[in-house]
């Protein structure tokens, strides 16, 4: 899928704007709060209807303006098709092909994106509620059946919950709940499993071409549960057996002590943690492939590669890293990257593709 142009009025500190792009490679260079990040918001609020960095689209119109425009055409190996967006006081209007959509979800879905911005590190760095927000974000845009599992699964449990703290918690209510659960998180903790593996396997495919073949990148599931079935009976049997056996456990510690909801992603290279001993290049070259191994995942849902968006990544690249992404990646995915400063660019990169120079929202 290609972005082949935009155009865009009143977006953040645009006023207005057309660009037509490169099909491959797209760098926007400028200094510091020049609005090289408001460009590729524009290109996600255009694919998603929404901002990566906030949820108050008034932000996005420029100041003491009323109503912000994104237009673009999109080409993909069968059609070209123009989408725009507004939001205005009254709320978003977006029209595929100059027809308004009546929902937005209708519209959504046209251009598909992927984004990597430098807050993506956290996926490496960050606490395990970011692994896990990213594998139910990733895994329920997959699969229906995980989010009705996940979304039962944390009622269940909160309502566990509350029977915990409670002075004398009614045991076989809390049985029939570890019932539910078993259920639930079975289902939760094989799709988590199954998602992992795939996502892996891209991004040890793309961590070791970024890395000139010298890292080896396993990403693997920890799960809170150390389990042996992989079928679904067997496992909702063995997890009815751990709860029960953890029962008075947390009743005495008045909280549920295990499940899916403690699960964990680690990451090794060449079998050395990287959260704990991954150099700084080394955590985002992990973030960054587990990230650009969504590319392979949507295109394997689609049928198309979405385009990439680039935020800040390549200043803490070595310049073989950057050469390696870069060139590894533009001949599939349409990608938009940018950098405050042009030494940032490695040479080997520069002959197919498109620089603009952004300054003062210009
Ligand atoms: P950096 O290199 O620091 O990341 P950047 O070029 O990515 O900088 P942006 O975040 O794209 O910077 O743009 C920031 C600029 O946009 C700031 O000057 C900010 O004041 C301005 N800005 C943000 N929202 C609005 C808005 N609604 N109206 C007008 N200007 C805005
Ligand atoms: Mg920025």
């Amino acid at each position: 899928m290609i972005l082949t142009d935009i155009s865009i009025s009143n977006f953040r500190n645009y006023d207005s704007l057309e660009l037509d792009f490169h099909p491959k490679l797209n760098i926007f260079i400028g200094a510091n709060a020049q609005g090289k990040t408001n460009l590729l918001e524009s290109i996600y609020f255009l694919a998603l209807a929404k901002s990566h960095r906030t949820t108050k689209d008034k932000e996005l119109i420029r100041f003491e303006q009323e109503e912000a425009f994104v237009n673009g055409h999109i080409t993909t190996s069968y059609s070209t098709l123009p989408l725009s967006i507004s939001i205005s006081k009254k709320g978003k209007r977006a029209k595929v092909n100059h027809l308004e959509s009546s929902r937005l979800s209708q519209y959504i879905g046209h251009l598909n994106t992927v984004l990597f911005a430098p807050e993506d590190l956290n996926l490496v760095k960050g606490p395990p509620q970011v692994r896990r927000k990213f594998i139910n974000i990733e895994c329920g845009q997959i699969s229906k059946v995980y989010l009705s599992a996940l979304s039962n699964y944390q009622k269940v449990l909160a309502t566990k919950n509350q029977y915990l703290k409670q002075r004398n918690p009614d045991e076989m209510m809390i049985e029939v709940l570890n019932e539910q659960l078993s259920g639930y998180a079975a289902t939760i903790i094989l799709k988590r499993a199954g998602f992992i593996k795939t996502i892996g396997e891209f991004a040890a495919g793309i961590h070791s071409d970024i890395s000139n073949d010298s890292e080896a990148l396993k990403v693997e599931y920890a799960p809170n549960i150390k389990y042996e079935s992989d079928d679904p009976e067997g496992l909702v049997r063995e997890l009815r057996i751990l709860f029960a056996e953890y029962l008075p456990r947390e009743i005495e510690r008045m909280q549920t002590l295990i499940g899916p909801h403690r699960d964990d992603i680690t990451f090794s290279i060449n079998g050395f943690d990287v959260q704990t001993y991954g150099s700084q290049g080394q955590q985002r070259t992990t973030a960054l492939s587990v990230k650009l191994a969504e590319l392979e995942l949507i295109r394997k849902e689609v049928g198309e590669y979405p385009v990439l968006l680039l935020d800040d990544v390549l200043s803490e690249l070595d310049e073989n890293r950057q050469a390696h992404l870069l060139t590894s990646i533009r001949d599939r995915v349409q990608t938009f990257v940018t950098t405050t400063s042009i030494s940032d660019i490695n040479h080997a990169i520069m002959d197919d593709m498109k620089a603009f120079r952004v300054t003062e929202g210009q």
